[in-house]
């Protein structure tokens, strides 16, 4: 309850006038003490202290009135009269003052929620504008990486090559850029290779189980393009239904995203999350971009691939390309079967070739490839036909040499690629070439099988320590 002063000063002019009235006829000054005390109490409650406080005064003011009743043959009129100008004056000045002070501490507590407020203000715009600093540099740096991966892509012409560089570039680009650790994704390249989709690059997988059910993988995949054929992204799998439950049961999350030249799908890209919400829109821009990219190099592979098989040689080595290799060695086997007598096959791939494209630059692996070739030339006959296999794998076929005279003529080759001074700008380069040897009819009679014979007596060679020849 709020005490009002003009409630004190009527039950105190009444009282006081009442008392007065009488005292002037009784003459007894004893009531003036409370007539002080009311006053005082009256001044207390202007001053608007807490409820308890006014509470009080005002039980305080009913006393001093009630003693004044009690008393009023001691009240004297000029002692009551003389207080009650006394308490006007200082109510007065107080009240006047206290109104100042009030303005003022009202003003003051204005200002000081103004200079907060824009204190806060202040501090938001820094903190926003250091967040936009932030996000401007986080997205040049996604820029140039994407420009620096669009470069290294670029200069590839081998599909191995290519798809090998975009996983690398991918998972740099999702550990470094996103920030995404990669054991929460897993990936995909799907591309067409003599007119079947299969996968060339995987990342996260169980190689056992992908390669049992490769065909179910790209059928899986594919199926999710649908017709349309067009990137999307799908934040949470559990929403969409999958006829695919089992293969893509471990995917939380996905971005498919189709490579398509001349309206053609080349391949797909095919990223999933082990959880919902993987990536940001932001995100899927960048591996969009990327992606646009990866699209371009792949065409152009597929481009110089369809060239190089209407052409017999390599442009890179000068040496024949696989598909007329396939053809001479079909040819030189249905030769030996009429005529008789034995044929052979060498294939040999050069040890840790991809340490040499990482450490000294893939313009170095080009002229290695082109001096190795150069060494294969040199140490055969123009009735052998050395032909580029794949990327650093060459092949050999020797018409009418047995598998000795083959291995002899490998070792000689392997030794003169050991100690040749490979050297590129300056730098000296150290090569060596693991070798298998087949022959025809003695260890297969079909083409394909004396290729594989070849290629496993290579991939012991490998595996018995490199830089050496092995014979089926
Ligand atoms: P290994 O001893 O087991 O054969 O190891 P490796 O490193 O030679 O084998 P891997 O097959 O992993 O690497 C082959 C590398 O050859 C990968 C690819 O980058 C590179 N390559 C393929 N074609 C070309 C090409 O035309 N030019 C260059 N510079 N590199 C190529
Ligand atoms: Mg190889
Ligand atoms: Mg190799």
């Amino acid at each position: 309850m709020k005490i009002k002063l003009p409630v004190f000063w009527i039950i105190y002019a009444v009282s006081a006038a009442a008392v007065f009235g009488i005292n002037i006829w009784l003459k007894k000054p004893g009531g003036n003490l409370a007539a002080a005390g009311l006053g005082i109490l009256i001044l207390m409650a202007r001053r608007e202290y807490g409820i308890i406080q006014q509470r009080i005064t005002f039980v305080g003011a009913l006393a001093c009135v009630a003693v004044m009743f009690l008393y009023f043959k001691q009240l004297s009129p000029q002692i009551a009269l003389g207080l009650g100008i006394i308490f006007c004056a200082v109510y007065f000045f107080s009240a006047s003052s206290a109104f100042y002070l009030n303005n003022l501490t009202a003003e003051e507590g204005k200002l000081n929620d103004r200079r907060d407020k824009l204190k806060e203000e202040k501090e938001g715009r820094i903190s926003s504008a250091q967040l936009e600093d932030d996000i401007f540099e986080k997205e040049i740096k996604d820029i140039r990486s994407l420009y620096e991966a669009a470069e290294e892509l670029g200069s590839s012409l081998n599909l191995g090559e290519t798809t090998e560089r975009t996983s690398e570039i991918l998972k740099k680009i999702i550990k470094n850029n996103f920030k995404i650790p990669l054991e929460e994704i897993n990936f995909l390249i799907i591309f067409k290779k003599e007119h079947e989709y299969r996968i060339v690059q995987s990342f996260g997988y169980d190689d056992e189980q992908l390669k049992g059910n490769e065909k179910a993988f790209v059928n899986a995949v594919l199926k999710m393009g649908g017709k349309n054929q067009a990137h999307f992204y799908v934040p949470d799998m559990s929403k969409v239904p999958s006829e695919n439950g089992q293969i893509m049961a471990m995917n939380k999350s996905m971005i498919y995203i189709p490579f398509i030249a001349e309206k053609k799908l080349l391949g797909v890209l095919f990223i999933s999350g082990s959880r919902v919400n993987m990536f940001d829109t932001k995100q899927v821009d960048s591996i969009r971009i990327l992606s646009n990219q990866i699209a371009l190099s792949l065409e152009k592979v597929h481009l110089y691939e369809e060239v190089e098989k209407l052409s017999e040689t390599d442009s890179l080595t000068g040496l024949y390309v696989h598909r007329y290799f396939q053809e001479k060695l079909e040819t030189e086997i249905k030769r030996t079967a009429r005529y008789g007598g034995k044929l052979s096959l060498v294939i040999g791939d050069i040890d840790h070739f991809k340490a040499v494209n990482d450490t000294f630059g893939h313009l170095a692996g080009d002229y290695i490839l082109r001096t190795v070739a150069v060494i294969l030339k040199n140490h055969t006959n123009e009735l052998d036909s050395v032909a580029r296999y794949g990327g650093e794998e060459f092949v050999i076929v020797l018409p009418d040499q047995d598998k000795e005279k083959a291995h002899a003529k490998a070792v000689k080759i392997r030794k003169e690629i050991e100690k040749y001074p490979f050297k590129y700008e300056d730098i000296s380069i150290k090569i060596t070439m693991s070798m298998g040897v087949a022959e025809y009819p003695g260890d297969a009679i079909a083409r394909r099988s004396l290729i594989d014979k070849a290629d496993k007596a290579l991939y012991r060679a490998k595996e018995e320590g490199r830089n050496r020849v092995i014979r089926a």
